[in-house]
């Protein structure tokens, strides 16, 4: 496995292509973590089957995650060794995410909105880093916005008419962007303007140099959906980074839910993701009624926009 340091923290390489697959361009330095060589070192007592244990849910029956080594996210600059007895500490709480030095100044004090564009060229133009969230319609993304920010009905802006089809800018702290973009997969929109919102976000994706990470939401509480699949492949072809935020982890009734649980979704979702890539991209589990992977999120998102920052 290598594991290659890239600007905008391209992280997803591909092991089965399909047909039509390019992928990430060539590294520029190679990353300092031994990551790729852990799994020969002689006293190692950890190998990719050999799961490590992420303790702590917030709720007594939830479930305790295990993840190979090989499933986590090692963030540029970042080093991580099999007999690194604090490596599950080192790991974001219901993600498979290492923290890195770079995991700063997380807290959100002051969120605005800024504006709503209709093409790219029209959003702000200050260079300051973003963040875009995506998703199926009712996913839950106005639902995390709001609990990102703490605040009840900043993601309502988003909603207003007029602006459900826009690229909608909140500014966070002064210094970087939260980016709603319009829900794609509504099945009753006309097949015209959903034939708009890809061409329309997929121009974004592509032309937007301040973007720093797509996090492209899934609902962990049914099982994983083809739309979902074809925009995770979508985006790895096109060398857009992604992180995986599943929703609605509270809900946890299975007959409700399809027959599975949110981690067991979560799980499936990861290995129909294996079959096209050779690591997994950075996921992490969350929900907007029990504030789950609020500030996993945040922490993910400093540590990924002072990397962004610096390079
Ligand atoms: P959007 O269309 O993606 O912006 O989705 P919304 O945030 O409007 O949420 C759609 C529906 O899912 C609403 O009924 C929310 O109350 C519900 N919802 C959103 N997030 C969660 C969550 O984390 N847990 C649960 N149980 N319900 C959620």
């Amino acid at each position: 496995m290598v594991v290659t340091q890239l600007p905008r923290f391209h992280y997803l390489v591909i092991k089965n292509p399909l047909p039509s697959f390019k992928f990430f361009p060539k590294p520029k330095v190679p990353i300092k973590s031994t990551a790729s060589t852990l799994f020969s070192a002689p006293k190692s007592t950890l190998s990719t089957t050999e799961p490590i244990p992420i303790t702590d849910f917030s709720l007594p029956d939830e479930p305790k995650l295990e993840i190979s080594l090989d499933k986590l996210f090692v963030p540029p600059e970042t080093l991580v060794s099999c007999d690194d007895s604090s490596l599950s500490t080192r790991i974001l709480k219901g993600s498979n995410i290492v923290l890195s030095k770079y995991a700063r100044d997380a807290q959100v004090v002051q969120a605005e909105f800024v504006k709503s564009s209709v093409r790219t060229e029209d959003c702000p133009s200050d260079g300051l880093p973003e963040f875009a969230l995506v998703g199926r319609s009712n996913v839950g993304k106005s639902s995390l916005l709001n609990s990102l920010v703490r605040r009840k009905r900043l993601a309502l802006t988003s909603k207003k008419p007029g602006k459900t089809q826009c690229i909608n800018h909140f500014r966070i702290n002064g210094s970087w962007y939260l980016v709603d973009l319009p829900g794609y997969g509504y099945a009753s929109a006309p097949q015209e303007l959903r034939t708009d919102w890809g061409k329309f976000t997929k121009d974004y994706f592509i032309n937007r140099s301040t973007l720093v990470s797509v996090f492209l939401l899934i609902d962990a509480s049914i099982p994983a959906k083809k739309i979902d699949l074809e925009y995770a492949s979508w985006l790895g072809q096109n060398q857009v980074p992604m992180t995986l935020i599943f929703t609605k982890c509270d809900k946890r009734k299975k007959k409700k839910n399809g027959g599975k649980r949110p981690e067991e979704n979560v799980k499936d979702f990861q290995e129909l993701i294996c079959g096209f890539f050779q690591t997994v991209p950075p996921w992490i589990m969350t929900s907007s009624v029990t504030n789950q992977g609020r500030d996993e999120i945040l922490l993910h998102m400093a540590q990924l926009r002072n990397y962004w920052l610096k390079h």
